[in-house]
């Protein structure tokens, strides 16, 4: 009987395979563990039954359509049937559609959905009235077949159509964002439910495969992007995605809150450091000095804190930028020898120095953060030796246009056990703390310069004896500019003290300094009065810019932030109108005082930068530049 069927069917036979692989990749979908929620796994499944009833439809077609009643109920349900293949070819592309949209950002159009569901709709209620209007089709039995009703082509074709050149449209637009194997997966679906909708009509139906190509599609979508081991693996990968996405927000926030928290940690600390610096300049009683210098020191202490913690965030969100220029040798080392004297002399700690004078001058590095480290050091050395000496040793070798610099700090200091060797570099890594108690810090500093250095492409490393003394040795490569020996600028070397600079004379010129914090203002002016220039502050931004537009300054030293008008605002608008102010040189003072925040200033348009706390040499070097003999 079977046989009878089979050879009776025989058009049918591809389209009875078509359900076993249908029925296959149904029970392997229902086997798996689904991730619950998983929408593009529920979408799989709706068009997986879909084009398994559409290829039961084709199978039963035939059947029914050969034993069709002359009239009644069963006459239509036989039409019916016959035209119903059509419905379930558009809702499987409907779903598919839907799939897509799942592999892609394309955020469904509300109302392109509604349109497709009424066009599904309207499609369907043609199809059940068909048997009774024959809009469709009418049939006419075995041997007259069909003849097509007026609305054949719209039913019939051109929701297919519509759908498949949706989906077609989507996946070109969203190409780039699929992976190879969902554009491989996607593709071929199309290709299979493509090829058995055109080739059946082409066959005028002698061939039913429809079912088929739509089955063979199913399976090769569940075999690319619907096993458990793949959706596992997407899965597991997005979560990590998120995992990290979440990670990276957190730490970004967490630097942005410090940074912002030592941004407004160090405003304050400008002024308490300047009062402070006025009041060891001004006052006469020895018993003031001596407290003023207590609080200088720890006030100084304090900042490097900020400081450390600061950059500590910044390397660890990978914000601190490394900035190579071209900078000069001698400056380096002259700044690093003056600052570590004065402290070695008020230690009565001898201090000696050693540069290799063959060395070249005119090296390309980031100078600043260099400085950085080799001064962190030499204040350890000095900070943890209470009697003997610190030698500063500056030697290197060239090989090609490199030269292989190293800076080396030992002293006769407390020394580190060797157990203790490696925790000095780590977060917080204070060591022999019986002995260290009394001395000030947190254990940042050089765990921030190792941190400095793994950028900077050098190291830095230790030697030491407990109780006898300790070396620090930083080494790393530098480009060389110029083959100029550093011998020459020995002689300069006080040139660049920069305690040695003062203002150029600036009498009978008139400088405005606007902060909206009095005790900015009150330092800013102090340091300034020694240039001889008259000094106009003003602590509201507003009446500032109102006094640029009535007079005019030699120059304008502006705070950034303040209520109403910031300090670049105020730029702004004073060199985008037609005032008298308009070529007057303008410099910021501010806290934002990295290479980078410089950098946007004077993009900015302001013609200098002066960092907060206010440092004298910092703002003489600042106002010399504008100061025209
Ligand atoms: P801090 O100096 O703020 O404590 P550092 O990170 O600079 O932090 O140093 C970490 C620890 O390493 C110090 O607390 C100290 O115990 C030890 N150390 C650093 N330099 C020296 C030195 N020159 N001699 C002895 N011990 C040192």
């Amino acid at each position: 009987m079977i046989l009878d069927f089979v050879t009776k069917y025989v058009k049918i036979s591809y389209e009875i395979s078509a359900i076993f692989f249908d029925l296959v990749a149904i029970s392997f979908m229902h086997m798996k563990i689904w991730e619950k929620g998983e929408k593009t796994t529920k979408v799989f499944r709706y068009m997986a039954y879909c084009i398994l009833l559409w290829t039961l439809n084709e199978v039963i077609n035939p059947v029914v359509m050969d034993k069709i009643p002359d009239a009644g109920l069963g006459r239509y349900f036989c039409l019916l049937v016959d035209s119903l293949q059509f419905f379930w070819g558009d809702v499987a592309l409907f779903f598919f559609i839907i799939y897509l949209e799942n592999y892609t950002d394309f955020k469904s159009i509300k109302w392109l959905r509604q349109l497709y569901i009424m066009i599904i709709v309207v499609a369907t209620a043609v199809i059940f009235i068909n048997p009774i209007t024959g809009w469709l089709f009418t049939y006419y039995g075995l041997d007259e077949g069909y003849e097509k009703g007026p609305l054949y082509g719209i039913v019939g074709y051109f929701p297919a159509i519509l759908f498949g050149a949706t989906a077609l449209y989507l996946y070109v637009t969203y190409f780039k964002q699929l992976l190879m194997r969902e554009r491989v997966g996607l593709l071929s679906t199309i290709l299979m439910i493509f090829a058995g909708a055109t080739i059946q009509p082409a066959l005028n139906g002698r061939l039913k495969i429809t079912g088929l190509f739509a089955s063979y599609g199913l399976f090769i979508l569940y075999l690319a992007l619907e096993t458990s081991d793949y959706l596992g693996r997407m899965s597991a990968k997005a979560k990590l995605e998120e995992a990290q996405e979440i990670a990276a927000s957190a730490n970004k926030a967490k630097s942005t809150f410090i940074a912002n928290m030592s941004h407004e940690i160090r405003t304050p600390m400008n002024a308490i450091l300047g009062i402070n610096d006025l009041i060891l300049k001004d006052s006469k009683e020895e018993k003031i000095i001596s407290y003023a210098k207590d609080m200088k020191r720890s006030g100084d202490s304090l900042l490097t804190i900020i400081n450390d913690v600061l950059d500590i965030s910044k390397i660890e969100a990978g914000k601190m930028e490394i900035q190579n220029r071209p900078y000069h040798l001698s400056e380096l080392v002259d700044e690093l020898v003056y600052d570590a004297q004065e402290k070695a002399k008020a230690k009565r700690l001898d201090f000696h120095v050693s540069v290799d004078e063959n060395l070249p001058n005119y090296l390309v590095g980031d100078k600043e953060h260099l400085g950085q480290v080799v001064r962190n050091v030499l204040d350890n050395a000095i900070k943890f030796t209470r009697r003997g000496y610190v030698r500063f040793e500056v030697n290197g070798g060239i090989r090609g246009d490199l030269l292989h610099l190293v800076f080396m700090v030992a002293d006769s200091g407390i020394g580190i056990k060797e157990e203790d060797l490696e925790k000095v570099f780590t977060n917080f890594g204070r060591v022999d703390m019986e002995r260290n108690r009394s001395i000030e810090g947190t254990g940042l500093g050089l765990s921030l310069c190792q941190k400095i250095m793994t950028l900077l492409d050098g190291i830095i490393t230790v030697n030491s004896e407990y109780g006898v003394g300790s070396t620090f040795t930083i080494e790393l490569d530098q480009y060389i500019e110029k083959f100029e020996s550093i011998q020459k600028f020995r002689r300069e070397y006080g040139r660049f003290n920069p305690m040695t600079q003062k203002f150029k004379s600036a009498e009978k010129r008139k400088f405005l300094v606007v902060d909206d914090n009095e005790m900015n203002l009150k330092v800013a002016e102090a340091f300034l009065e020694s240039s001889g220039a008259e000094i106009i502050t003003e602590n509201d931004s507003v009446v500032a810019f109102s006094m640029l537009q009535k007079e005019k300054y030699d120059l304008v030293i502006l705070d950034d932030l303040m209520p109403r008008l910031t300090g670049p605002t105020i730029l702004t608008r004073v060199r985008r109108g037609n005032g008298m102010n308009k070529e007057t040189p303008f410099i910021i003072m501010t806290a934002n005082s990295t290479e980078t925040d410089k950098k946007g200033y004077l993009e900015k348009g302001f013609d200098g930068f002066v960092g907060k706390p206010i440092k004298e040499e910092k703002l003489i070097e600042a106002v010399n530049n504008f100061i025209v003999s």
